[in-house]
């Protein structure tokens, strides 16, 4: 995904400078204003590549940060058996996040939030 999404920054790219040099051709003295829309079309174009691009690029780092999820958490720890450090409430899933490749709990019953380290002290 992060190579399409090179190639299409890259498109863009070129797309944009031909379309500029078209809208600079449709001043000169030779160009007509045919050039001009072609010009328009084809800025219009590269910066949908873009737009494009940087979806396609969100999409691609969502899915590596589930990835990492899964990879980074303690292997040893099921989530059945994680509670809260400081009062003891059961947590899901869903209450540990990714913050800076480190996986943070942050408790829905105390509101206490800390780190899940690699070897839990429950
Ligand atoms: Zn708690």
């Amino acid at each position: 995904m992060k190579a399409a999404r090179t190639i299409l920054y890259i498109l863009a790219g070129i797309i944009i400078v031909f379309s500029f040099l078209f809208i600079l051709g449709a001043f000169s003295p030779d160009g007509s204003t045919s050039w001009l829309w072609v010009g328009i079309i084809g800025l219009l174009v590269g910066f949908l590549c873009i737009f494009w691009g940087s979806r396609l690029g969100a999409k691609a780092e969502q899915t590596t940060q589930n990835v990492t999820l899964q990879v980074d958490l303690p292997g040893n720890v099921s989530m059945d058996t994680i509670k809260c450090q400081s009062c003891g409430a059961p947590l899901s899933a869903e209450d540990i996040k990714m913050v800076n490749g480190a996986p943070m709990v942050s408790c829905p019953n105390c509101g206490t939030t800390y780190q899940l380290t690699e070897e839990p002290k429950w």
